[in-house]
């Protein structure tokens, strides 16, 4: 099928979503938006597989969060209106039925994730578990030749981090010593200079809803080589301008594609184009 845009970290796959997904999904289309859905543990990857399986706008990744490593609380926006707070258990990543789940899902698996660090959460993991979890991801991205959903969460303002570095500097780390694979760093956040240090080891980075009414992202967004961004929608959380305060949907993408075009000044045609093809070289088996 054709769509127009790519909505390339999306988590249709929660329970926000559980009322009224297939709705949502209908719009999406509608709007011509292709989702790439984001497992966060097991559960979610499976539900990611199932709804890729099942319409062809959507394609899965799948993975393991690194709040997940740990017994986690659930912010209210992944719960949704009137759903059941659930406590998830810690979860270890296990190669097998990752492994499994990639080989029942028909192709529609483009790549690993969401994995990395996440030290805003730190009374939930310890950041060698949290980095356990990672490398073995980044050794089953390898071996199926995947590229990787990389997260990272910076510590709270006044925080450390637990290894003094930028969670920026810690996930590079990691990769350059054991990625075989490219991979994208979405929601990103970080300075231009680690930017530059991703784009050198085969790296990409995504904006969400945020660079529309947060002016410290300008810019970077400016300094940006065009062929290096995704746009994302992270949704439900941080729904674009004019949407604000509303549950996120993946047809949103749409105002983060208008946003780096205008802040850029470069006509919504060539970002559009762009951005399509950046998500088709780094999963190929995007078909649109
Ligand atoms: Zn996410």
């Amino acid at each position: 099928m054709s769509f127009s845009y790519i909505d390339t970290h999306a988590h249709l796959n929660l329970p926000a979503f559980a009322e009224d997904g297939e709705a949502v999904i209908a719009r999406s289309k509608a709007e011509g938006v292709g989702v790439i859905n984001i497992g966060t543990q097991a559960e979610t990857s499976s539900k990611a597989v199932a709804l890729a399986l099942l319409h062809e706008h959507l394609y899965a990744m799948i993975g393991l969060h690194p709040i997940q490593t740990a017994p986690s609380a659930v912010a209210d926006e992944e719960t949704g209106k009137g759903g059941t707070p659930r406590v998830p258990e810690a979860e270890v990543f296990t190669k097998d039925f990752y492994r499994q789940l990639y080989q029942e899902s028909n192709g529609k698996v483009v790549g690993i994730g969401e994995c990395g660090f996440d030290y805003f959460h730190t009374e939930m993991g310890s950041y060698a578990v949290q980095e356990a979890a990672f490398i073995a991801q980044i050794e089953l991205a390898n071996e199926l030749a995947l590229p990787l959903m990389i997260h990272t969460r910076g510590p709270k303002p006044g925080e450390e981090s637990p290894t003094g570095r930028s969670v920026y500097a810690d996930v590079l780390a990691v990769l350059k010593q054991y990625a075989t694979v490219p991979f994208n760093v979405h929601f990103y956040a970080g300075t231009y200079e680690e930017a530059k240090q991703f784009f050198e080891i085969g790296g990409t980075i995504s904006f969400t809803g945020v660079i529309t009414f947060a002016k410290v992202y300008e810019e970077l967004v400016r300094a940006v080589p065009l062929e290096l961004i995704h746009a994302e929608t992270d949704c439900p959380y941080v729904a674009p301008v004019p949407y604000r305060g509303k549950r996120c949907e993946p047809w949103m993408v749409k105002e983060v594609y208008k946003h780096i075009a205008a802040i850029r000044r470069e006509a919504e045609s060539v970002v559009q184009h762009q951005l399509l093809e950046n998500a088709k070289r780094l999963y190929p088996q995007l078909s649109f």
